[in-house]
């Protein structure tokens, strides 16, 4: 599939986020998912494949760390769409035993035990949410992806063996909120307070005008070793 990239690109050249979304969801049936964590990028994919009934499944990894706001906004979108969005927690004996041995807060103490954290509640949850499947959309933006200057929406994660669609990957943040509220969808309010992406409550913050959206991630380590690893590519 991976030899098929270009020729898959110019299929969805001309199409609209929805359409593309329905080319994939029709051309990989069952073997397509939709990663949220609720921000408000997220907010925009959840409501366009929910609004439009597009059989693509929406899974979220349930870290337990996640803000008091996005439980709300996971509990509204649940409410508004009447849609399933499926759950994936860390395996209960790997999550005891860290905790058990380093306490709740061990991340802060080293990038070892940061990584460990974000292993055990994020990477080995989304290997068991994307096995399996052909195609992985995320709610990207180039804006996000500065590390990487030739990403573009259609990618082919190496890592993971399947496609990686990005239907929002060219919009501007203001025409993500624009968006938001033409629609009226749920989002995130820590989003006005600051926060410009929203991960586990104790690893994320806000940050100041002007400053890179990252500084507001694992505010307390060396700039270069903060990817978690959800995007090895990003
Ligand atoms: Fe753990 Fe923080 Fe990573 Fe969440 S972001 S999984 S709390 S280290």
């Amino acid at each position: 599939m991976k030899e098929d990239l270009a020729a898959i690109a110019a299929q969805i050249k001309d199409k609209s986020p929805v359409e593309a979304l329905r080319y994939f969801a029709v051309t990989y049936p069952g073997k397509i998912v939709f990663s949220t964590s609720f921000g408000w990028e997220d907010q925009v994919i959840t409501h366009m494949i929910f609004s439009n009934d597009i059989p693509i499944e929406v899974f979220t990894l349930e870290t337990g760390r996640l803000f008091p706001e996005t439980y709300y906004v996971w509990n509204r979108t649940l409410e508004i769409y009447k849609k399933p969005i499926m759950a994936y927690h860390p395996q209960a004996e790997a999550l005891q035993e860290m905790v058990n041995a380093k306490g709740p807060n061990s991340f802060y103490e080293s990038v070892e035990n940061r990584k460990e954290c974000c292993y055990i509640r994020k990477l080995e949850p989304l290997k068991r949410a994307i096995t399996g499947k052909d195609c992985w959309v995320t709610g990207i933006r180039s804006e996000q992806s500065v590390n990487r200057t030739d990403m573009t929406n259609l990618e082919w994660d190496e890592q993971n063996n399947l496609l990686k669609f990005h239907p929002i990957f060219f919009w501007s943040l203001e025409e993500v909120k624009a968006y938001i509220k033409e629609h009226n969808i749920v989002y995130n309010t820590l989003h006005d307070k600051g926060f410009p992406s929203i991960g586990c409550a104790p690893c994320t913050r806000a940050v100041r005008e002007g400053e890179d959206f990252r500084a507001g991630r694992w505010w307390w380590e060396d700039q270069s070793k903060k990817e978690c690893g959800l995007h090895a590519t990003k």
